[in-house]
């Protein structure tokens, strides 16, 4: 046992459905990796040409992940933070140097977008205005031997009930293959990795009162409420 002169960080986990024996199962976070431009109808309404769109990646910290459920405060230095609804897809680990999905599940990458666009125009980092507090809401995560075939799957979000947000996954410019293939060369994925696979057009406000409801055919949904 070692003597930490402080409490250690606890571990950030999700709840796991599907071929669960128990049925309390948890899924440790360890990194968030995020893919952004991953659909050419989204890469159009921020601005950006599709044609030449090559993916990007940012990060979250573990601790920004909210269980479906929760009520969130509306975080500080924003006046329009924003909902992008997005595959996540968890890794199980490496197997004789293949890297194994162990579950998928359905995530809001929020985004205060007025700080985001503000650092974009400066040249500066957008770090802040992505990986903030409760700023990766996370659904529960279906194994994947237990989930349907999601290659084309409907995804969705809806505030208020409204549906703003409406794609196929069939739509991600670079498929879950892909994305995993072209991390690896850049860190090595692990066990516990979370990636936040890019969000379809539709993004948009949410303002406190509001109800954010995101939905992947065939697999567990996220709700969160802002307060
Ligand atoms: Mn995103």
């Amino acid at each position: 046992m070692r003597n930490y002169c402080i409490l250690p960080s606890p571990i950030v986990s999700l709840p796991v459905v599907g071929n669960v024996v128990g049925g309390d199962d948890r899924f440790p976070v360890r990194r968030i990796y995020c893919v952004g431009r991953n659909y050419a109808d989204h890469v159009t309404e921020m601005g950006g040409d599709p044609n030449r769109s090559t993916p990007i990646f940012f990060t979250k910290s573990r601790e920004t992940i909210v269980q479906s459920g929760a009520t969130i405060s509306y975080p500080p230095l924003t006046e329009n933070l924003h909902f992008e609804v997005e595959l996540v897809v968890a890794i199980a680990g490496n197997i004789d140097g293949k890297t194994e999905v162990f579950g998928y599940g359905v995530g809001l990458d929020m985004t205060r977008r007025d700080m985001q666009a503000a650092a974009k125009k400066g040249g500066k980092p957008w770090d802040m205005a992505k990986n903030f507090e409760d700023s990766a809401p996370c659904s529960a995560i279906m194994k994947a031997s237990a989930a349907p075939d999601i290659s084309a799957a409907a995804i969705t979000l809806t505030n208020e009930g409204v549906v703003k947000q409406s794609s196929t996954l069939d739509k991600m410019i670079w498929s879950v293959d892909e994305i995993i293939a072209h991390l690896n060369k850049t860190v090595p994925l692990a066990a516990g990795d979370l990636i936040y696979t890019g969000t379809p057009e539709g993004v948009g406000s949410v303002v406190a009162g509001e109800t954010l409801v995101g939905t992947i055919d065939g697999l567990p949904e996220i709700k969160v409420t802002y307060a």
